[in-house]
């Protein structure tokens, strides 16, 4: 691979704009991925937060699943944001029945899970594998990682409060999740810790 990566973002739907600036931002070349050609131009993958219903529908429509899948299967990085974080797990509850998800993250989610009352805040989040600084986690109707794994590393979870202990980041191998969204923020380490893993050097 050259020194700097190709990192696409997924384009069905959802925040692209933003990924693909923080990307930017971080050093590596990105750009949208809008047609199923452009994937093999791709070193990383990120699939943004939006609306995983939608997504889902759309990625049927036009055979995305497939290729999506075997560029998984072959150890392509991927990282999923909220939306994508759906559309990277293996298993999902509270989805609309015909939703399917790309998979490849042992992990079981809940859509919408932190309630309507909340549906978005705010939140400093521990997350040591991008260093000692606490992260500032914007959660967007997120869903929550309910349960994982074994061979899936939890990366981040929400550290006090009513939603103590609940899991917001994970990992397994080369599929990397977050409940938040690290795009809407200048914080660009949970960025930068995805293109290492593009890069291999964690
Ligand atoms: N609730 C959305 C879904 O189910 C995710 C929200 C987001 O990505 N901000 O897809």
């Amino acid at each position: 691979m050259s020194s700097a990566p190709f990192i696409g973002v997924l384009a069905l739907q959802g925040d692209v704009r933003e990924h693909v600036a923080a990307l930017t931002r971080v050093g590596v070349r990105s750009g949208a991925v809008r047609s199923l050609d452009q994937l093999d131009a791709c070193d990383g993958l990120v699939i943004p937060g939006g609306e995983s219903t939608t997504m889902s529908r759309l990625a049927l429509i036009d055979g995305w699943f497939e290729p999506l899948r075997s560029m998984r299967a072959t150890g392509v990085p991927m990282y999923g944001s909220c939306a994508g974080m759906i559309m990277l797990a293996d298993q999902v509850l509270d989805a609309r029945p015909d939703q399917e998800t790309v998979g490849g993250l042992d992990v079981v989610v809940r859509r919408n899970a932190f309630g309507r009352q909340v549906d978005s805040f705010e939140i400093d989040i521990e997350m040591p594998v991008v260093g000692s600084e606490p992260f500032h986690a914007v959660f967007i109707r997120a869903p929550w990682v309910e349960s994982v794994g074994q061979d899936v590393q939890v990366l981040a979870e929400i550290s006090s409060g009513a939603r103590a202990g609940t899991i917001v980041a994970v990992r397994q191998g080369s599929v990397l999740a977050t409940s938040f969204h690290p795009e809407l923020t200048p914080d660009d380490r949970v960025h930068r810790y995805f293109v290492d893993m593009v890069q291999g050097r964690v």
